[in-house]
């Protein structure tokens, strides 16, 4: 965590990300504790890993409910990396424990069903290197902590640590000597974009936006929109929920208030253009009127291979962008009034305290009731807009108030939900 003095007038904030200065050395091959082992982000480093089995190895992976899935993995790790130790194993499904205990690649690993094994789980693994971050919402927050007092390599992917715990991260990073890497695309390009620069040369952020499935969807027709068309996501390849975040660009919200923290510049800096196709990831603008964009093709191995090596460009073999075929870039602005999560989420998180708790835990409310079928697209938003509103303004010095305030505000959402889905509203 360094606090800046701008030369540029800018008020000093404060920046988590590694800005100009050096990363942590570690002895390859780095030892990785993959966290969502069977989402989006795990199965992607576990394919990092089978690439680079002399550079990457997995001590310890996490999964909640998928325990096939998980074994599947594993057998396929331990075929292509055979002198690999066997991971610890954390699942977290009281159900889907049961049944890993009779597992042979897993049984002989498997922590207990404890209510905190993510971070026992950070805790017990041996000599690690790297937390691969990729669980989904703010059960994520307490593992990051966990491996900040630890010192890791923090390769992020999970954006609600910063959004939920911001300033909780930044001083554990600090006192355990951690660092964290983005692994989201977009903070990714940015990491790029900085590389060899100081946080006082930066005068805005520009995060780019896909505009998800209904970037052209009039605001009339949004409210019959089926789930189906919310995870018809046109660039990316995710999960359920950030795909449904991409919809509403909630997740474009979340990603202003990871923004800043991660890289320590106000909100009035930080500006969302919408730009279909996503081939420009994000883009810095210096205090000399230097713009610098990365761009790519959109395939999150990209980022997050540059997050866990330590910002190398080590070889992989993606497909590679091509200009001619890609033609011209199309930039938009974002349309406030059928997007309205995007205002919540930057007005929360200007706002601070309890607010970006409260933003995001009736997100994560609202999107599970989605996901279940018991609200519609057109829900989400008020569900969020009367959390806020409602909400008791706390400050949050500390992790048991951050969650007091988490669990409130999934209750006062749940009601929401409840009212909703009653066709109460
Ligand atoms: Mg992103």
């Amino acid at each position: 965590m360094v606090t800046t003095s701008d030369e540029a007038g800018h008020p000093g904030q404060t920046s988590l990300y590694p800005c100009g200065r050096r990363l942590l050395e570690f002895p390859l091959p780095l030892r990785l504790i993959v966290l969502g082992a069977t989402g989006s982000i795990g199965v992607q480093t576990l394919d990092l890993v089978k690439r680079h089995p002399d550079k990457l190895q997995v001590v310890a992976v996490s999964c909640r409910s998928r325990v096939p899935e998980l074994v599947r993995q594993l057998d396929d790790l331990a075929a292509a990396c055979p002198d690999h130790e066997l991971p610890l194993v954390a699942v977290t499904d009281p159900a889907a424990h049961a049944t890993a205990a009779g597992h042979p690649r897993i049984e002989k690993r498997l922590l207990g069903l404890g209510a905190n094994v993510l971070t026992e789980i950070v805790n017990e693994a041996i000599d690690p290197h790297c937390l691969v971050n990729g669980l989904v919402g703010a059960v994520g927050l307490e593992p990051t902590l966990a491996a900040a007092k630890r010192g890791l390599r923090i390769a992020l992917a999970n954006k609600e640590s910063l959004v939920v715990g911001g300033p909780l991260v930044a001083a554990a990073v600090a006192a355990g000597g951690a660092e964290i890497l983005p692994v989201d695309s977009e903070h990714a390009a940015i990491a790029q974009c900085l590389s060899g620069r100081r946080e006082k040369e930066i005068e805005r952020l520009i995060l780019t936006a896909s505009g998800g499935p209904f970037r052209e969807t009039p605001a009339a027709d949004l409210t019959g929109v089926t789930l189906e068309q919310v995870l018809n996501h046109p660039t990316w390849n995710m999960g359920p929920k950030i795909t449904v975040d991409s919809a509403t660009l909630m997740n474009k919200g979340l990603e202003i208030i990871e923004a800043h923290y991660l890289f320590g510049v106000s909100y009035d800096r930080i500006d969302v253009v919408v730009h279909p196709g996503s081939i420009v990831h994000s883009l810095v603008e210096f205090a000399d009127g230097a713009l610098l964009a990365q761009l790519g093709t959109p395939d999150m191995r990209i980022p997050l291979q540059y997050a866990i090596s330590g910002e190398k460009h080590w070889p992989l073999e993606t497909g590679r962008l091509d200009l001619l075929e890609t033609g011209s870039l199309r930039f938009e602005a974002p349309d406030p009034v059928r997007f309205p999560c995007l205002r919540l989420a930057r007005e929360a998180g200007a706002a601070g305290g309890a607010a970006p708790i409260v933003l995001n835990a009736a997100n994560e409310v609202a999107v599970e009731a989605l996901l279940a079928g018991r609200i519609g697209y057109v829900d989400i938003s008020p569900i969020i807009e009367h959390s806020l509103a409602t909400e008791v303004p706390v400050e949050v010095k500390d992790l048991a108030t951050a969650l007091a305030v988490d669990k409130q505000a999934r209750r006062t959402a749940a009601g929401q939900v409840d009212r909703r889905s009653a066709g109460g509203e």
